[in-house]
């Protein structure tokens, strides 16, 4: 991109040639047509001009002494603030060789002496053309970006701003529920304390909304983890533990199948956890009563993998391609009757994609479903 905004357009063409016949002779044609030619009699001169008041096209000279039109292009190409000027060579006829370097180097046109000046102003015209259109369509670009980046903070803002302010009210609401229900009249009314009760749950119901999405946002604003050294075991039977009652209250039986030897990953232990949290609250939520849930992880090559699977509603097909956006449930009367808000997998999502990895669904619709997660060089070897 071009630095400063005073050339844009200046039309300045620059042409630097030794001889001086030479020069003049593009210098008038130049003027004729109403661009602004300067010129300069060698490749110094024209690098210090250049320097000073950069112009939109350079015309250069091939043959020059001291410092060719090769060596002043390859500066000029070295500098970012002179690397996306145009240059056009001039050459003498016959001269492929030196041709084919010119365009190497990033020369994007060349004319041949003796000029053919109808055909010279026609190749400055379409090359001042190209650059300035190019300049527009860069200067647009850069406006889409900064609107999308503008509208994209908002969204965050708002949501959080959103979310963050939903909390607190609808934590007094909470309170005030529990004030009401030890208040002597609610307590003689057992009516009023059903509305009570059912005030209290949609309430929590916000509550957990509004935290998913909190957690989403972070999560996606927070690109990297925080790997830390995690033993797989510990990990595991500590995430779970807190699932053995809800897994009780539907007899379900809650397996675990992990490798016999200690196994140490580095992962952000607090983001896998909630992995975890997600996957089997839903295979509990999704199975129903006497069923199975089994957290298994196995080491290959360097990779973990680690599987939910349970023996419940399963996933029909044409939901697994999308069941990690967003808000996305299989919207089926089984799995309609089970709370939630489809927000779950989409943060699981995020998080084996902050980790690289890769999660998989396999399920058969009215026997169980897997989710495969594979978190790729995590396994911490002590030896290495
Ligand atoms: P949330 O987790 O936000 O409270 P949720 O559980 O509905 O709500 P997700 O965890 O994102 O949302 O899951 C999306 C949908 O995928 C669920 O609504 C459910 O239909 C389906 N699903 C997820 N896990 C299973 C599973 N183990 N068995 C069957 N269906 C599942
Ligand atoms: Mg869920």
């Amino acid at each position: 991109m071009f630095s400063g905004a005073s050339m844009i357009n200046s039309g300045l063409i620059l042409i630097i040639d030794d001889t001086p016949t030479n020069a003049k002779m593009l210098e008038s044609m130049l003027k004729r047509n109403n661009f602004t030619p300067a010129t300069a009699s060698s490749g110094r001169e024209g690098l210090a001009m250049i320097a000073e008041a950069p112009p939109e096209l350079i015309i250069l000279d091939i043959m020059m002494p001291e410092m060719d039109g090769f060596e002043v292009c390859r500066r000029l190409k070295a500098d970012p603030k002179t690397a996306d000027i145009p240059i056009i060579f001039i050459s003498a006829m016959n001269e492929t060789e030196s041709i084919v370097t010119a365009f190497d180097i990033g020369g994007v046109d060349y004319i041949t002496k003796p000029f053919q000046l109808r055909e010279v102003q026609k190749r400055v015209e379409s090359h001042l053309t190209l650059i300035r259109q190019r300049r527009e369509i860069e200067a647009l670009r850069e406006q889409e970006r900064q609107q999308f980046e503008t509208i994209n903070s908002m969204r965050e803002k708002f949501i959080h701003a959103a979310t963050h302010d939903l909390k607190n009210p609808l934590q007094l609401i909470t309170g005030y529920t529990e004030v009401l229900r030890s208040d002597e009249t609610f307590q003689s009314n057992p009516g009023l304390n059903y509305y009570l009760d059912a005030m209290r749950g949609g309430v929590q119901k916000i509550l957990g909304l509004v935290g998913d999405m909190l957690d989403l946002i972070q999560m996606e604003n927070s690109i990297d983890p925080s790997p830390e050294l995690t033993d797989l075991h510990t990990f595991v039977d500590g995430t779970i533990k807190q699932y053995e009652l809800p897994a009780q209250q539907k007899n379900i039986e809650l397996l675990t199948d992990l490798p016999p030897q200690e196994v140490i990953a580095n992962i952000d232990a607090k983001r896998m956890r909630q992995v975890l949290d997600n996957l089997v609250s839903n295979a509990i939520k999704y199975t129903p009563d006497d069923g199975h849930v089994m957290v298994s992880a196995f080491v290959e090559d360097s990779m973990l993998i680690l599987k939910v699977s349970d023996t419940g509603l399963g996933i029909p097909e044409e939901y697994i391609d999308t069941l990690f956006q967003p808000f996305a449930r299989v919207r089926e009367r089984e799995h309609m009757k089970q709370e939630g808000t489809g927000l779950g997998l989409s943060i699981v999502k995020t998080i084996i994609e902050q980790h690289h990895g890769d999660i998989e669904i396999e399920s058969t619709a009215g026997e169980g479903t897997s989710f495969i997660i594979t978190l790729p060089d995590v396994i911490h070897d002590p030896f290495a």
